[in-house]
C-alpha cells in the first residue's frame, strides 16, 4: 500500500477546480461564472452588522435546522410559483454550503451503493464526482448536436438504467442550455416513486423570459427537486449557501445524512441580509441578460459557433487547439474557461469594461490564426 492509504479508485486523481489566479495574473476572471458586481457599501454594512450579531452568540451551537434562512428562502422562492398556486412553504426548502453540498447531500440519502445516477452529457464536471464519492454508479447519457435534451432518448435511458437520481442542469453548465418545462413533468412520471429528478437552476434567474423554473412544477410532481444557489444571479459566490425546494418528505429525509450544525451562524445570518438585500444584489441580472446577448451576437459576428445560452456564460468554438486560445487570452489578461466538449471555451459574462477586453483580447487571437 503506497502512502497515503487512499481509496484505490481515488489515486492519481486531480481535485475539481477552475485555476484560480490572482488579479496580478489575470485582471479579467471570466472562468467561474461568478456575478462581477460586488455589493454596496450599505449592503456591506449591514451583512458586518448581521455577522456581527453572529459572533455574539459564537459560544452556541447554530439553528441545525435552519428555520428564519428557510422560511426567508420560502418567500424568495415563491416568487416563481404560478400564480394560482400556494407559496413555497419552508418544510419544502432545505440549504448547505453551496448548492455543491445540496447535491452530495442529495446523492447521500438517495444514492449510495447499488443505486444509479443518470444525467446527459455535456454538463456540470462535479455530478460523476458526487456519484464516485457516495459510491453510486453513474451513467451519463449523451445530449444533442445542439446541446437539447432529446427527450426520446432521455426516457430510454431512464427506462433501462431506472436511476435513484436524474441530475439535469436548466441552464445547463457549460452550454447554457434551458430544459423544455415538458422534459421535466415527462421524466418525473417516468422515474414515479423509485427516482428523484433533480433539476439544477444554479443559473435559473438568468433564463431569457418566457421559460418558467420548475419550481412551478413542485405541485405536480413529489419526486421533484429543484436546486438554486446565491453564488450567481444573486452575488453571494463568497457566501457559500445553497437550497433546494421539494416535497417535505425529501428535505426530512436529507437531514438524517447532514453532519449537525452544517451551516454556521455567520453563514445563516449573512444569508439572511443578503436576502434582505435582494433587489440590490440581483439589480444587475437584466444588464447581465442583456451583455450575454450581446457577446452571443458579437461571437457570431465573428464567425465563431456559440450554442444559445440562458445563463450567465457562453460556450463559444471551435478552436483546433483550444488550450493554445485560452493561454493566449490569459497573455493579455483574460481568464476564460477551458470546459466542455473539445474544441469549445467558455466566457462568464462580466461588466462591460471586462467584456471589451475579452472581445479585444479574442481578436487579437484570432487575427493571429488568420
Ligand atoms: N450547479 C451548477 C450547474 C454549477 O455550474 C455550479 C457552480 N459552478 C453549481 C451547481 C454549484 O454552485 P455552488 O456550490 O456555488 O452553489
Amino acid at each position: 500500500m503506497t502512502f497515503p492509504p487512499l481509496r484505490e479508485e481515488l489515486r492519481g486523481l486531480a481535485p475539481y477546480g477552475a485555476p484560480q489566479l490572482s488579479l496580478e495574473q489575470a485582471p479579467v476572471q471570466l472562468n467561474t461564472n461568478e456575478n462581477p458586481y460586488g455589493p454596496s457599501e450599505a449592503c456591506v454594512a449591514d451583512i458586518a452588522a448581521a455577522a456581527a450579531e453572529a459572533a455574539r452568540g459564537l459560544n452556541r451551537y447554530p439553528d441545525r435546522e435552519h428555520v428564519a434562512l428557510r422560511e426567508a428562502l420560502a418567500d424568495y422562492l415563491s416568487r416563481d410559483v404560478a400564480a394560482d398556486q400556494e407559496p413555497i412553504s419552508p418544510a419544502q426548502v432545505w440549504a448547505a454550503n453551496g448548492s455543491n453540498e445540496v447535491m452530495l447531500q442529495l446523492l447521500q440519502a438517495f444514492g449510495g451503493p447499488g443505486r444509479t445516477v443518470v444525467s446527459f452529457a455535456p454538463t456540470y464536471s462535479m455530478y460523476p464526482e458526487y456519484a464516485r464519492d457516495t459510491h453510486s454508479r453513474f451513467v451519463a447519457g449523451r445530449r444533442a448536436e445542439d446541446f437539447t435534451l432529446d427527450v426520446d432518448a432521455a426516457l430510454g435511458l431512464v427506462r433501462t438504467e431506472r436511476p435513484s437520481l436524474v441530475l439535469l442542469p436548466s441552464p445547463n453548465n457549460p452550454t447554457g442550455t434551458a430544459l423544455e418545462p415538458e422534459v421535466v413533468g415527462v421524466l418525473c412520471e417516468a422515474l414515479g416513486e423509485d427516482g428523484l429528478l433533480v433539476v439544477d437552476e444554479a443559473y435559473g434567474e438568468f433564463r431569457r423570459s418566457g421559460t418558467p423554473s420548475a419550481i412551478e412544477l413542485l405541485p405536480a410532481y413529489p419526486n421533484l427537486v429543484v436546486t438554486r444557489t446565491m453564488s450567481k444571479a444573486f452575488a453571494g459566490a463568497g457566501l457559500r449557501l445553497g437550497y433546494l425546494a421539494a416535497d417535505p418528505r425529501i428535505c426530512d429525509a436529507i437531514r438524517v445524512v447532514r453532519l449537525p450544525y452544517h451551516l454556521s451562524a455567520v453563514s445563516q445570518a449573512v444569508a439572511l441580509a443578503a436576502l434582505r438585500h435582494r433587489e440590490e444584489l440581483l439589480g444587475r441580472v437584466d444588464e447581465l441578460r442583456r451583455e450575454r446577448d450581446e457577446t452571443v451576437v458579437w461571437l457570431r459576428d465573428r464567425g465563431l459557433d456559440v450554442a444559445d445560452s440562458d445563463a450567465n456564460f457562453a460556450l463559444f468554438g471551435t478552436f483546433p487547439d483550444r488550450h493554445a486560445v485560452w493561454q493566449r487570452l490569459l497573455d493579455q489578461g483574460v481568464l476564460v474557461r477551458e470546459v466542455g466538449p473539445e474544441g469549445w471555451l467558455r466566457v462568464s459574462i462580466g461588466t462591460p469594461a471586462e467584456m471589451t477586453a475579452f472581445r479585444e483580447a479574442l481578436d487579437v487571437v484570432l487575427d493571429e490564426s488568420g
